[in-house]
């Protein structure tokens, strides 16, 4: 049976470039934002820690340097960045403040979670603010991160912070409500995969490539996302974001995908190393 979301610890949900950014205004989705920030409220009421990782930031920041929708180089993407994660930030502290609740923003590279003390360091960090009852705000250190040493897309980014924190749920924000049998968008006759128990070579195929210019993960990166959460004893979950109120919509059993974790998660150290990437 699908459980309930908040019958869940600790969970960390990760927000799509295009589910925050209304990328044709060059704006935050201010509605939604809002929206959402009432179903983290009625999370956290009912005793649930919650991270976030949010996507954004080049896609706010685009618009500031004129880059237009085109495919952007490295030094152009890092500019971007930098740009929108100040508009990204201010905007999650003021819909959050508006329910007392406190934000702080953590940026992240690959490195951090593949060196071990660094690793340690900021898993510490997570744990400090979470005991304070602060959300911490999750975007990759895109600025200073190069092709080699990126993760790329905030998929297997929540997914390795969810490993981290020994969160028991990861969600994944998206414009697709789940895992499908092939491309919804390209095939009519596409299944849709509500629970999913071990991620076989059949699963894996089901993905395909990124379909948006705005976000960076398609389903292949979920599915490695889904990987690296389950080995940590973290479900993982595919929904649609889009939408007002996602979180509420999930919990009164929006179609969705749900990675189930095995009953008995590798330990801490061995799953680290199991999550590495590189
Ligand atoms: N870190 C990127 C940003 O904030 C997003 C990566 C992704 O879309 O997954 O714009």
């Amino acid at each position: 049976m699908i459980p309930a979301l908040s019958s869940m610890r600790r969970i960390v949900i990760k927000i799509g470039s295009s589910t925050i950014a209304d990328i044709d205004h060059a704006s935050v989705r201010t509605a939604w934002l809002e929206a959402f920030a009432e179903d983290i409220a009625a999370l956290r009421a009912k005793g649930c820690e919650v991270v976030l990782v949010s996507s954004g930031a080049v896609a706010l920041g685009r618009p500031i340097l004129k880059l237009g929708r085109k495919a952007l180089e490295l030094p152009e993407k890092q500019a971007a960045a930098a740009c929108g994660q100040i508009m990204l930030m201010a905007a999650w502290k003021h819909a959050l403040a508006a329910h007392h609740i406190h934000t702080a923003q953590l940026l992240v590279t690959l490195d951090d979670s593949e060196n071990r003390k660094r690793y340690l360091n900021v898993r510490n960090t997570f744990e400090t603010l979470l005991s304070h009852g602060i959300i911490p705000i999750v975007n990759e250190n895109d600025t200073v991160t190069t092709a080699e040493i990126r993760f790329g897309d905030n998929d297997r980014l929540a997914a390795r912070v969810a490993a981290m924190i020994s969160a028991d749920a990861c969600v994944l924000l998206s414009d697709i409500d789940g895992l499908y049998t092939k491309n919804p968008k390209l095939h009519a006759d596409a299944e849709h995969i509500a629970e999913i128990l071990a991620i076989s070579p059949e699963i894996e195929a089901m993905g395909e490539g990124p379909s948006s210019t705005t976000s960076h993960g398609g389903m292949t990166t979920k599915l490695i996302a889904a990987k690296i959460a389950t080995a940590a004893g973290c479900h993982l979950v595919i929904a649609q974001g889009d939408g007002l109120h996602p979180i509420a919509a999930l919990e009164n059993k929006a179609k969705a995908s749900w990675f189930y974790a095995p009953e008995s998660p590798l330990s801490a150290r061995k799953h680290w190393i199991a999550g590495a990437l590189q």
